[in-house]
């Protein structure tokens, strides 16, 4: 049997374009992204990472990611 072939939704491309268009602009500033590989499906994609901040700036442990699960600039919601 024949494996079918669907067209899979593709992501967005907002953190290259946000970042192209500052760039374009001479601002010095650039959005946080993070590469995420799906193993399952072995694809990457690119996402957006949340800015955190230490809730005890005392405490030395490190700031842990997090990533959301649509892209907060055009609302489409993330493949992987
Ligand atoms: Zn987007």
């Amino acid at each position: 049997m024949a494996k079918k072939k669907r067209a899979k939704p593709k992501n967005c491309n907002c953190v290259a374009e946000v970042n192209k268009s500052l760039e374009k602009e001479g601002s010095n500033s650039r959005l946080i992204s993070s590469l995420i590989f799906n193993l399952t499906t072995g694809e990457a994609e690119v996402r957006v990472k949340l800015a955190m901040e230490k809730a005890d700036s005392k405490k030395r442990e490190r700031i842990k990611p997090l990533l959301p699960n649509y892209c907060p600039i055009c609302g489409k919601k993330y493949r992987s």
